[in-house]
């Protein structure tokens, strides 16, 4: 009887040892993969100088991410840099983000462009050319064109006329949503790589919905990449065709956004 409680105390002391280092393991793989290598891409919309709604980052608070970034020693890299290390399997480079820019937004030509000026930072925008030239808050097509002639700017695919895909289906019979689907990735590849006489190979998904589907029909179109909006750095070995991104909000400031970069 004896022997029989001493083995059932050393079997459970096994396990309790066994759960206590084991969930330290798991708490410490767990930090090094959100202090390691991950690339944080930030999503801005819209700047200006005051906060007009939850898409708007004032101007003064876009550039004190900047200064952020520079005196902390983050290096702003391109897009493409991390789309090329994902797909050749190479580590993706420390201590690194990338900034992005959806929509089109005509703030992002008279406020952001002066600061990706100043501080000469890569930036990718995600365009729906149905707004461009067309809708009273886009861009013109002579804007977009002043901002790739800088070097800095990188233009690719946010659909043709920013669709809910969710709805769309909702709405639709399998036949029409297809047809949809289809023409809302190509029509705005084609666009876009007409205006611009470059390849248009990237997708920001409108409202950061997708679905197998959905990735299927974008990879079938010749889109090597797409991005939605699930709050994490972007890790090696990620689906290529739902890359997360951090939509930002104007009180990303300060702490808050020293926290989003360093995943504490
Ligand atoms: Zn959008």
């Amino acid at each position: 009887m004896r022997a029989v409680r001493v083995g059932t105390a050393i079997v459970l002391m096994a396990v309790v040892f066994w759960f206590i280092t084991g969930s330290f393991a798991a708490v410490s793989a767990d930090k090094a993969v959100t202090s390691g290598t991950g690339v944080p891409i930030l999503l801005y919309h819209r700047l200006g100088p005051t906060v007009a709604d939850s898409m708007t980052i004032t101007t003064p608070v876009f550039e004190s991410h900047l200064k952020y970034l520079r005196q902390n020693g983050y290096t702003v890299i391109p897009l493409r840099q991390v789309i090329d290390c994902l797909k050749n399997n190479k580590p993706l480079p420390p201590h690194s983000v990338v900034i992005v820019a959806d929509d089109g937004h005509k703030s992002i030509y008279t406020d952001m462009l002066p600061l990706v000026r100043k501080y000469q930072i890569p930036v990718t925008l995600f365009i729906y050319p149905s707004a461009i030239s067309n809708a009273s808050y886009a861009m013109t097509w002579n804007q977009l064109k002043e901002l790739k002639e800088t070097g800095l700017f990188d233009l690719q695919s946010h659909t043709y006329w920013h669709p809910n895909f969710k709805v769309e289906k909702k709405r639709l019979d399998k036949k029409e949503y297809e047809k949809v689907v289809e023409t809302q990735l190509k029509k705005s590849k084609d666009k876009l790589e007409k205006e611009f006489g470059t390849k248009i190979d990237l997708l920001a998904w409108p409202f950061g919905i997708y679905d197998d589907y959905l990735s299927g029909k974008a990879s079938e179109a010749g889109y090597v990449a797409a991005f939605s909006i699930e709050r994490r750095p972007v890790r090696s070995g990620d689906n290529m065709m739902s890359l997360p991104r951090f939509l930002l909000e104007n009180a990303n400031q300060g702490k808050s956004f020293e926290r989003l970069l360093t995943g504490n």
